[in-house]
């Protein structure tokens, strides 16, 4: 790897230049700096404890399922477009139109 090659923060989104004993990783994301490193692992571990994300995911899974449907784009695509993993796309469309069938009852 060159000197010269920039890394992207996986927070703040900024270049930097890593050094060869580049400490401030996790998830093979790098970071700019101890802060922003500190900052993903506190939002990390607000993700997962905070109960009322599923509900507030809801209304995301709803639109995610019939974007999908009406769009007939692959969820691949549609993952890019949202910047989401492809796994995530599928599990918000399965999840959202379980939403759906129960709303149409
Ligand atoms: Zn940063």
């Amino acid at each position: 790897m060159s000197y010269f090659q920039t890394a992207k923060c996986g927070l703040c989104g900024k270049a930097f230049y890593p050094t060869s004993e580049h400490v401030y990783k996790q998830d093979e994301k790098r970071f700019c700096s101890w802060s922003c490193l500190c900052a993903y692992r506190r939002n990390k571990e607000e993700r997962r404890k905070r109960p009322g994300a599923r509900i507030k995911n809801k209304e995301r899974d709803i639109e995610l399922a019939k974007f999908y449907k009406e769009s007939g784009l692959t969820m691949k695509k549609v993952a890019e477009l949202r910047n989401m993993s492809v796994y995530a796309v599928h599990e918000a469309i399965v999840r959202g139109r379980k939403y759906l069938e129960e709303e149409a009852k």
